[in-house]
């Protein structure tokens, strides 16, 4: 029988992947869980483009004329603020998620390259510790691996109230990624899944947040900056009191952001896009007259050179990668593509992190699935990697006749469409035209 294709039109309310989740929740009665970050289409850095110098404007030769790109971080009040030579650094991503291969490489491309790396949830490896020059500790309200010894042997330390993949909830490690090793760091019984708190318990708000900043420095004596990690929702109103709270740097986490387990609802429908969170934020610190004075690090779904040029010209001081530091490490590589089969994927969709079974090993805790990342090799592809993006960085910047990476500004960019205008604060392109504003 022959089929009438007007009876094949797909649903918009219902398509193919709508079904199959319901089918899926129907049958086994569990919300869906996974790694990475959302996976739907949002307003990005993509929907903005530079305007490279011509006659009004007079480009930088990238041969001969330099172009900058270190930048210090935590200067407000830590005695040993962090200066990195490129403004490109390594979310924090928990031992336990990633293993310690990977960690570890993560360390040795940050070290190359002089930009930092940072732990996670569970504390720190020796690994992580021996490998990363400059390694920021993560403190997190789950506690899991908190040493005050590890805070002390850190350079920074970064107290996380949310992540971009997930404001407002905890994060997840399954039971199969609980080995002894993890489950030793995390004070935790081996093979149990495990859910991170999703609030700190030593404190309920901003007032409280001031005392924990505090009694940080006092353990550290004052010497270490203290950054406040935000996942983007009510950005323009969370900056303002993180910097009111004592915090030397802001983390600002958009949806884009990636996590190794969490629910998929979260994901998809929590948060907002780091674009207009990035705005936010800047313009909180700008009416503080604190801009440039706690520096911002913006996060979420950064993997090019413009990426962080577009950042950084917003008003960021440094951004950071996490899901694309993976990538570089091998994540979605076609290589054990029957690994990719065996837990129900194909390289390029893969978002298993979760499993435990990561056909290339960055986030595993299997030693014969580890032991296919090489500490050395991997890192060597990172190193590459930031590389590659700070060339990009520094040719957007000469061609808007920049000498510093940080010296691009808002007016170097259009907008290509209406909304990302609006959330960006910049022209729609061929226009003086900015939505919302008169
Ligand atoms: S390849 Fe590994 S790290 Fe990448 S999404 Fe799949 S499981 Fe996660």
């Amino acid at each position: 029988m022959t089929v009438d294709p007007r009876n094949l039109r797909e649903s918009a309310t219902f398509p193919r992947e709508v079904l199959a989740e319901i089918h899926r929740a129907a049958d086994q009665g569990v919300y869906d869980i996974r790694g990475f970050g959302a996976k739907r289409r949002l307003p990005s850095f993509d929907d903005l483009v530079f305007l490279g110098a011509s006659v009004s404007r007079y480009p930088l030769e990238g041969y001969r004329e330099r172009c900058d790109t270190n930048v210090v971080l935590g200067d407000r009040f830590a005695e040993q603020p962090i200066e990195l030579k490129i403004p490109i650094t390594i979310a924090g991503m928990s031992f336990g998620a990633l293993g310690a291969n990977a960690k570890e490489a993560i360390g040795l491309a940050c070290t190359a390259m002089g930009t930092s790396s940072t732990t996670g949830d569970g504390g720190m490896t020796e690994e992580e510790r021996r490998s990363s020059k400059t390694l920021v500790y993560q403190v997190l309200p789950s506690r899991y691996g908190m040493n005050p010894d590890d805070l002390r042997r850190a350079d920074a330390i970064e107290v996380v109230i949310g992540q971009g993949a997930k404001p407002g909830g905890g994060g997840m490690l399954l039971g199969q990624k609980i080995t002894e090793r993890v489950a030793g760091m995390r004070d935790l019984p081996v093979g149990i899944d495990q859910r991170s708190a999703c609030r700190h318990p030593d404190w309920t708000g901003p007032d409280d947040l001031t005392i924990k900043i505090e009694e940080l420095r006092e353990i550290t004596d004052w010497q270490k900056p203290i950054y406040v990690k935000i996942g983007a929702t009510r950005t323009k109103f969370d900056v303002p009191l993180a910097v009111k709270a004592g915090a030397d740097v802001i983390v600002l986490d958009g949806m884009q952001g990636g996590t190794a387990a969490t629910q998929d609802v979260f994901i998809e429908h929590v948060g907002i896009p780091t674009l207009p969170a990035v705005r936010q934020a800047v313009q909180a610190l700008q009416e503080l007259d604190m801009h440039r004075k706690v520096q911002l690090i913006v996060s979420g779904g950064i993997r090019t050179g413009a990426d962080v040029a577009k950042a950084l010209a917003l008003g960021a001081d440094a951004v950071s990668i996490g899901s694309a530091a993976m990538v570089a490490l091998g994540c979605n590589k076609p290589v054990h593509v029957e690994d990719y089969y065996a837990i129900g994927t194909e390289p390029g969709f893969c978002h298993h992190c979760h499993t435990g079974r990561c056909p290339v090993g960055v986030t595993t805790q299997d030693p014969a699935l580890e032991a296919r990342l090489k500490p050395e090799q991997a890192g060597r592809w990172l190193r590459n990697y930031l590389a590659v993006m700070t060339l990009e960085l520094q040719t957007m910047a000469r061609a808007c006749g920049k000498s510093h990476v940080l010296n691009l500004e808002p007016e170097d960019m259009v907008a290509l469409t209406v909304e990302a205008a609006a959330m960006a604060g910049v022209p729609l392109a061929g226009t003086d035209w900015i939505p919302g504003r008169i």
